[in-house]
Formats: structure tokens, C-alpha cells, sequence
């Protein structure tokens, strides 16, 4: 996951991780594992439905291996997104 988060910046992304492992999240949350993430601002815009960079931010997490992604229109996640690897 870490590589992943670098692979991210070296594109260009900046944003702002509010949660790594810990926090409070669902039971058996992924987090908790660290094996996630949640972002809630990217090139210095809230993630919201109108944040033009989200999506395309999943999409590169689904192709460095990200097999849960959530983000606007997913229940809970109208202002930041959550990205997960498997074990
Ligand atoms: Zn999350």
C-alpha cells in the first residue's frame, strides 16, 4: 500500500490521508488490518461529488492492485474516499 501512496505523488497527486490504521471505522474494516486509506482532500479540493480528481484517483488505486474502493455515490462516503489492498 505504502508504494502505492508514493506511486500517487509521484503523479502529481497531493492529498491528505485522514486515516490509516486505527481511527474508527466499520468491524473487521480493512484499517484496522493497514491495509487502508481514506483521503479526504486531493490537490488541495474536499473530496466531495463535485472534486473533479477522485475518480480518476480510484481508478489508479484499482490499477496499483486497490480491490475495495469507495468514494461519492457509496454509502458513508459522500466526503472522502476509502481504498483498501487484499492480504
Ligand atoms: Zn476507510
Amino acid at each position: 500500500m505504502l508504494w502505492a501512496i508514493c506511486d500517487l505523488v509521484s503523479r502529481g497527486y497531493t492529498f491528505r490521508v485522514v486515516a490509516l490504521a486505527g481511527g474508527s471505522h466499520a468491524r473487521n474494516s480493512r484499517h484496522y488490518a493497514g491495509l487502508a486509506f481514506d483521503v479526504d482532500t486531493i490537490n488541495g479540493i474536499r473530496v466531495n461529488y463535485g472534486n473533479r480528481y477522485w475518480r480518476g484517483f480510484l481508478k489508479r488505486c484499482r490499477e496499483l492492485g486497490a480491490t475495495e474502493t469507495f468514494g461519492p455515490g457509496d454509502r458513508g462516503h459522500s466526503t472522502h474516499i476509502h481504498v483498501a489492498w487484499s492480504k
